[in-house]
């Protein structure tokens, strides 16, 4: 069993978490490896992005949980942005010319209101260019086992104004047409297409209620 390495480039390291490498078993565990910071978003299924600096961490627990967000982005070398997912979707952001990297988390909450296109912002605020971001989404639920309920399919359909087969809903969809809308080439974005239901290696909301989730994270060198 192998994990998914993502941006297989130097100077990053990303991975996209499967469920030996577990949410709460990681935060039992994590002490200061490596000097190394790890940042969390709360995730609370909004669209606030928030730019994360050494700074911010305490020297003595090199971890955080940061409030009311559900994306993180960082110039910063040694921090690592974690996202936790059962069937969300765990996006991970790396502009390889500025060094700038990013995390979110893209359920449909946070994807009806734009989350990549938060994230991508404040990658720019702190210098990226556009056109320069890598972007790969991991392991999610696939359309096919998303059903919804017809008013929550007719809104979303609604407010993100992009078309779905009656009455699942495809999150990468939409969440393609949004970066591409916000300028990332269609070559730079990658969808790893593993569904978290169907593949048992991953934890799923969905397939059993589970309250454990697997973690994905990027961070620099
Ligand atoms: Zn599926």
């Amino acid at each position: 069993m192998s994990t998914i390495i993502a941006f297989p480039a130097n100077n990053v390291i990303a991975e996209f978490g499967y469920n030996q490498l577990e949410y709460n078993d990681f935060l039992k565990s994590f002490s200061k490896r490596n000097r190394n910071f790890f940042a969390f978003s709360e995730q609370v299924h909004g669209n606030n992005v928030l730019i994360v600096k050494s700074s911010d961490f305490d020297e003595n627990s090199g971890f955080r949980i940061f409030k009311n967000v559900d994306g993180l982005v960082t110039k910063g070398k040694n921090i690592f942005l974690g996202v936790k997912t059962a069937d969300c979707i765990p996006i991970l952001f790396f502009e390889p010319e500025k060094k700038i990297i990013g995390v979110a988390h893209a359920g449909r909450e946070g994807t009806r209101m734009n989350i990549v296109k938060s994230t991508v912002q404040k990658m720019v605020v702190i210098g990226a260019k556009i056109y320069s971001i890598l972007i790969e989404m991991g392991p999610a639920i696939c359309q096919k086992h998303y059903e919804v309920n017809q008013k929550i399919f007719q809104q979303f359909v609604l407010e993100t104004g992009i078309p779905q087969k009656e009455w699942q809903i495809d999150l990468k969809k939409v969440i393609l047409s949004q970066l591409i809308k916000e300028g990332i080439p269609e070559r730079n974005i990658i969808d790893h297409k593993i569904c978290t239901l169907e593949n048992e290696k991953y934890f799923s909301y969905r397939r059993n209620k589970t309250s454990r989730r697997q973690i994905s994270f990027v961070g620099l060198k």
